[in-house]
C-alpha cells in the first residue's frame, strides 16, 4: 500500500501531465471561465446538460499542476452525472478542503477526490484545487465568470 501522500502526488503529476477531457465543446448548453488571480489559473469550462444531466463536460485554459489536475479529475467525475448529484459533489470537496468534512468518517460522494483533502493544510494551493468546482458551480448556475477573489 503506498501512503496517501505519495499516491495524492502520483495523481496530480498524472493528471497534470495527461489531462482528461481537455479542450472545448462546440457547440455547448453551458460555459463559465474561472479564474484565481492569486496563482494565476485559467480556465474554461464548456459543459453539454440534457434533462438535467451533465452529458459531457471539457476544460481548457492554463494554470498550476493543482488546478490543471483539480480540473481533469473534477471532469471526470461529474460527467454523466445529474447537476443536483454534480452540486452535492461540488459541496462536499469545498468542505473536505476547508477540513469541514473528514472523507475517512462522514458520508461523502467524493470517492477518489478525497486524495485532495491534504490540500487543506496548504492554504495558498485551496483555491487552485476549489476553482473548477466553483467554476462548474457557477456553469449550471449560468453565470458566466468566477473569480476565487
Ligand atoms: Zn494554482
Amino acid at each position: 500500500m503506498s501512503d496517501p501522500k505519495e499516491l495524492y502526488q502520483q495523481v496530480i503529476l498524472e493528471h497534470n501531465k495527461k489531462p482528461r477531457n481537455f479542450g472545448k465543446l462546440e457547440p455547448c448548453s453551458h460555459h463559465a471561465h474561472g479564474l484565481n488571480p492569486l496563482c494565476g489559473d485559467d480556465i474554461e469550462l464548456t459543459l453539454v446538460v440534457e434533462n438535467d444531466r451533465i452529458t459531457d463536460i471539457k476544460f481548457s485554459g492554463h494554470g498550476c499542476a493543482i488546478s490543471q489536475a483539480s480540473s481533469s479529475l473534477m471532469t471526470v467525475n461529474v460527467k454523466g452525472k445529474s447537476v443536483a448529484e454534480a452540486e452535492i459533489i461540488a459541496a462536499q470537496f469545498r468542505e473536505m478542503i476547508r477540513g469541514d468534512l473528514d472523507p475517512s468518517k462522514d458520508q461523502n460522494a467524493l470517492g477518489k477526490l478525497s486524495l485532495f483533502q491534504g490540500v487543506k493544510d496548504l492554504p495558498s494551493r485551496v483555491k487552485c484545487a476549489v476553482l473548477p468546482w466553483a467554476t462548474l458551480q457557477s456553469a449550471v448556475k449560468g453565470e458566466v465568470i468566477t473569480s476565487t477573489e
